[in-house]
């Protein structure tokens, strides 16, 4: 199994060398740590070096502020996106997109033209480093589909796919992908969106230590739960699991380039 979004660089991770181990042992080959600001992003690179084989680094810049602290302009943030890129192996840009909800403190929120331009911003770094996108889209999906049409060039994946059964062929116009999180095991309306998903598109993520799948509901999330994902996905499809993981890990492949 391949974890393509976990957030490994949170504090909630300071005894990685344990969760590793455990992800390891659970048969997760590979995590994508995925990045949600500047500060997130080199760390991410940081323990893709100290783990190689198994950490894989997402930069990006979410569209939220997550790092009230930091006080560059958005321009400046990412013209620091970019030199990361440019001098360290990343795998994709990420997470990325529009999000128009209300963020949770400390977190800040951004005015709906400082979240495009952000977002238009890491797409062009997208592009030009022919790297996917791993996007967070939150109420603001038909806008993330319309600026995307744009840029027909870039691929990428809806992580933690949430626009229901009207949002499935947009995404698959896009040739996206959707990314799949611990909620599907106790969510019974997603799991009727998913079987009209083909599996061809679907990747597999736990979004660590957030949406613990059951039966760890209430705890935090790690990346070794990811199997009782793959399992309630398999059942969902009403495919055998040994086949899931297989589809899933070469849809990351195809999309990460590992
Ligand atoms: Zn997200
Ligand atoms: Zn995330």
């Amino acid at each position: 199994m391949i974890d393509t979004h976990a957030h490994l660089a949170f504090d909630e991770f300071s005894n990685l060398d344990e969760i590793i181990d455990g992800a390891k042992k659970s048969g997760v080959r590979k995590i994508i740590s995925s990045s949600s600001n500047i500060a997130d992003s080199q760390k991410a690179i940081e323990l893709s070096r100290k783990y190689p084989g198994i950490i894989y680094p997402s930069v990006g810049i979410h569209p939220q502020q997550t790092d009230p602290q930091n006080k560059q302009s958005i321009r400046q943030q990412l013209d620091a996106l970019e030199r990361m890129v440019k001098s360290n192996k990343v795998y994709a840009i990420g997470e990325t997109g529009l999000d128009f909800s209300e963020p949770p403190p400390p977190e800040i929120a951004r005015t709906i033209d400082q979240q495009i331009g952000l977002f238009k911003g890491q797409i062009q770094i997208a592009k030009q480093y022919n790297l996917p996108l791993i996007i967070h889209s939150r109420k603001a999906f038909k806008e993330v589909v319309r600026i995307l049409k744009d840029e027909p060039d870039v691929k990428g994946v809806f992580h933690c796919y949430s626009s229901g059964k009207k949002g499935i062929k947009d995404v698959l116009d896009l040739g996206y992908f959707f990314g799949v999180d611990g909620n599907l095991t106790y969510e019974e309306g997603l799991q009727a969106v998913y079987k009209n998903i083909p599996i061809e598109n679907i990747l597999l993520e736990t979004d660590s230590p957030f949406l613990t799948p059951i039966p760890h509901r209430g705890k935090m999330n790690k990346p070794e739960y990811l199997k009782y994902i793959l399992e309630v996905l398999a059942k969902t499809k009403n495919i055998p699991s040994r086949e899931m993981d297989k589809q899933t890990d070469q849809n990351a492949h195809k999309l990460f380039s590992f």
